[in-house]
């Protein structure tokens, strides 16, 4: 779809996981504003957004005088000061207009940003604790994305046992429940496998399925 405006996008808190949004979102050629009440953090990031303010985001007056109605979507990357957090999602969501994404510390926190209106509350310190874990226990899980509660999605290379079999062979509906979405080989992506696709050394497996069934299927295979 051709897109006739650029996104504007504005991320309040410039920490680790703030700038790092920042940095991307400008990356790709987005505009960005850079918010943070620390006059030291928004000088570090001013050479790499479109604009970096120092401003207190629980200071409403001071978040309309940026006009951040008028954005796409604010990022709210506070993380430690939970009542500035708080505060500002809810100040953002009174204004109306942004999609707000909120960077939660726990989950009492995220429960808390979703009651009062966060559009999406991310935990990147716990999701990315997940997929090392998931890595760490077996080196052929490359990745895994919780989808929800109960489903994820794995990213598994394919073992010594796969090599050489279909996915019919291969069977892992039956024997776990799960469903092979796609293969990669190299850069190419097979986005629509079927029964008769053959498994090569290097071929990564995209599967999704419930969680208990997927770590059914990673122990299965963590020898490969
Ligand atoms: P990370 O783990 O991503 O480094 P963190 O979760 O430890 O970050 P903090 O360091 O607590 O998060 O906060 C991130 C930034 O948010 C800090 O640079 C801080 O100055 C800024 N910040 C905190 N409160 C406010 C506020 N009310 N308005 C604007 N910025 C704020």
């Amino acid at each position: 779809m051709a897109h006739t405006e650029k996104k504007q996008f504005a991320v309040i808190g410039m920490g680790r996981f703030g700038l790092s949004v920042a940095k991307a979102l400008s990356g790709m050629g987005f505009d960005v504003l850079a918010i943070d009440s620390d006059e030291l953090q928004t000088q570090a990031v001013s050479t790499i957004v479109t604009h970096a303010v120092s401003a207190d985001s629980t200071d409403e007056e001071a978040l309309r005088a940026l006009g951040i109605r008028n954005f796409d979507v604010v990022v709210v990357a506070i993380g430690e000061d939970i009542q500035a957090s708080i505060l500002t999602t809810l100040i953002l969501k009174d204004m109306g207009g942004p999609l707000i994404v909120v960077k939660a510390q726990n989950e009492l926190h995220g429960k808390v940003l979703h009651k009062i209106g966060a559009d999406k509350v991310i935990y990147p310190e716990r999701d990315m604790g997940l997929r090392v874990a998931h890595h760490l226990t077996s080196p052929n899980i490359l990745d895994y994305i919780e989808l929800s509660d109960e489903y994820s999605i794995v990213e598994l290379r394919a073992t010594k046992a796969m090599i050489g079999q279909n996915l019919k062979e291969l069977n892992v509906r039956a024997k776990f429940g799960c469903n092979v979405m796609a293969i990669k080989r190299g850069t190419k992506m097979n986005i629509s496998p079927s029964s008769s696709d053959r498994l090569s050394e290097g071929d990564v497996l995209v599967i999704v399925g419930e969680k208990n069934d997927l770590t059914k299927m990673e122990l299965a295979y963590s020898e490969g």
